[in-house]
């Protein structure tokens, strides 16, 4: 699959219905502009790729809508340079729109078959991932702590202490929060100091289930 002017067309149209949706971080905006979904997609996708859908990806799981994947990107005030861990790296697409902002991504996945597809797929889209790791993500990543930010991309039932442990102060903790075949809130915790964190909740979503322990 190649990326054309026909492809750009309709990204800069989805980037316009975002925008029209409420989001307005320029940086967010522009990424979306720049990052080709429709290459995230199985091809049978494609002609669909620029619609504000999630899609199925394989393994049971989904690329997220790009309203939600810009909503929580705006959360995260991602600044250049900015060290940010993704829980479920899926299709890579969130990862992507993460690196075009200028973050330094790192991000988990603990589904075999997604992993390694999607490390296959982000070098040949130009998208240097810092580092992608297969795993659970309800551990984080000690080893690369502390984050200025973390985003779960699936719907979380608890918030998992060692995320919390793993943000520097003053550090985002972006999470929909709520149990399978429920609705998620989604919740912004902000890290005050050692011990003191500041909670939002901003709202519905749904996302697949962030898995613990079993495939
Ligand atoms: N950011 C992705 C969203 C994929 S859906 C995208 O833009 O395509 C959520 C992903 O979270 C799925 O790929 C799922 O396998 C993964 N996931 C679920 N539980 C997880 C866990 N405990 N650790 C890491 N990834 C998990």
């Amino acid at each position: 699959m190649k990326d054309t002017s026909k492809h750009q067309g309709l990204r800069n149209q989805l980037a316009n219905l975002l925008e029209q949706k409420g989001i307005t971080d320029t940086n967010v905006l522009e990424a979306v502009r720049k990052v080709p979904r429709h290459l995230f997609l199985n091809s049978g996708f494609e002609d669909y790729a620029y619609q504000d859908k999630p899609f199925p990806i394989g393994a049971g799981q989904t690329i997220s809508q790009p309203y939600t994947v810009a909503y929580q990107s705006q959360l995260l005030q991602v600044k250049k340079d900015d060290k940010v861990l993704e829980i479920g790296t899926g299709s890579g697409y969130q990862t992507a729109i993460l690196h075009a902002m200028g973050a330094k991504v790192y991000s988990i996945e603990r589904q075999l078959e997604l992993f390694k597809a999607t490390s296959l797929l982000l070098p040949k889209l130009g998208v240097r991932a810092k580092h992608l790791s297969f795993g659970d993500g309800y551990k984080g990543l000690p080893n690369f702590a502390p984050f200025d930010s973390i985003i779960v991309t699936a719907g979380a039932p608890i918030i998992p202490k060692p995320l919390m442990a793993q943000l520097k102060i003053g550090g985002r903790l972006i999470i929909p929060v709520g149990g399978e075949n429920q609705v998620q809130i989604m919740t912004i915790l902000i890290r005050k100091d050692e011990t003191r964190f500041e909670k939002h909740e901003v709202g519905e979503f749904r996302f697949v289930p962030m898995l613990e322990n079993k495939n």
